[in-house]
């Protein structure tokens, strides 16, 4: 069978099983099992694919037939241009995600922070840890090229003295992270620990708490695709009643652990900014809060600035 043909075929049965942008599916799955780039599928329409090729392109496509997810398929996916491992134990890290990461970077490169360095940052709920290991990438990708900056400015907030804790209610999802924080050699640069919201950290405080917490209220949880809703993890999504039950209690457990001038950051749903706004301020009446927008126009992060 040829790539041309193999993919005719792959994009047939997917939109016959309501597959939706089939082409993506069956170009990213075939690319994937050549272990090539997507463009080359297109420049090379006539290659023939071995057997074991054909067969295992045969499979995945009656995978994803039934939903699965592409990234469940492939075992990894891409998320602020560094790869992660994911299975069904994690929610696949999403594009609106990257929102919360430059949200932070921005701050911490712009701003002059009233925190004393090095900090102490949490990613509260760490899944495949795609927000703790891009951010210490990130901050100390920044402090290790700017060379003047990290040798005359020992206290820069993008030192890589920063301290990175994680946590996870789920046993599984944190060994997909700790396998990512391997694959990145930061195993020691985080420290990881197993427990709900603020429960592994007691008597400890923070700079910077980020979370992607589960916020889909629980009677919309049948209204999100088969992808997400027949494959993805449920404790990840499910937010209770109005989706801010969680949430809730993270906020009322984190006037324990933030520093002053601390920094919440917290990815929220659709429409959830001002209930969310109302909560913020309930548990940290003099914070500053601000709601920041996707490029959709949604809702998506909430910002709580500690004083
Ligand atoms: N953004 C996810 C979705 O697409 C929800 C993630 C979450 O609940 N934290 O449904």
């Amino acid at each position: 069978m040829k790539i041309k043909e193999a993919q005719t075929w792959a994009i047939k049965k997917l939109r016959e099983s309501q597959i939706e942008q089939p082409e993506i599916s069956a170009s990213l799955l075939l690319a994937e099992i050549l272990s090539v780039a997507k463009s080359y599928l297109m420049l090379n329409p006539d290659q023939l694919l071995t057997d074991n090729q054909e067969k295992k392109y045969r499979s995945w496509v009656l995978r994803r037939m039934k939903h699965e997810p592409v990234w469940y398929i492939t075992k990894h996916v891409e998320f602020c241009d560094q790869d992660f491992v994911v299975n069904k134990n994690v929610l696949i890290p999403r594009p609106e995600t990257e929102i919360l990461i430059e949200l932070i970077l921005n701050q911490v490169k712009n701003k002059k922070l009233k925190i004393k360095s090095p900090m102490q940052i949490l990613d509260v709920g760490t899944g495949s840890g795609a927000i703790i290991l891009t951010l210490a990438k990130q901050f100390g990708d920044y402090s290790s090229n700017d060379s003047e900056k990290s040798s005359t400015n020992n206290s820069s907030h993008l030192s890589s003295n920063n301290k990175y804790y994680a946590s996870d209610i789920s046993d599984k999802a944190l060994q997909i992270a700790k396998k990512n924080a391997d694959n990145f050699n930061y195993r020691t640069k985080i420290l990881f620990k197993k427990g709900n919201l603020f429960e592994p950290w007691e008597n400890k405080k923070f700079d910077y708490v980020i979370a992607n917490l589960p916020y889909v209220p629980s009677d919309k949880m049948s209204e999100l695709s088969l992808d997400i809703l027949n494959f993805e993890p449920k404790i990840a999504l499910d937010g209770g009643k109005n989706g801010l039950e969680i949430y809730q209690t993270f906020l009322s457990q984190a006037t324990d652990h933030l520093n002053k001038n601390g920094r919440i950051y917290c990815e929220i749903g659709d429409k959830q900014g001002p209930n969310m706004t109302k909560m913020a301020k309930q548990f940290f009446p003099k914070s500053q809060v601000e709601v920041i927008k996707d490029y959709g126009g949604f809702d998506r992060v909430i910002s709580i600035q500690n004083s």
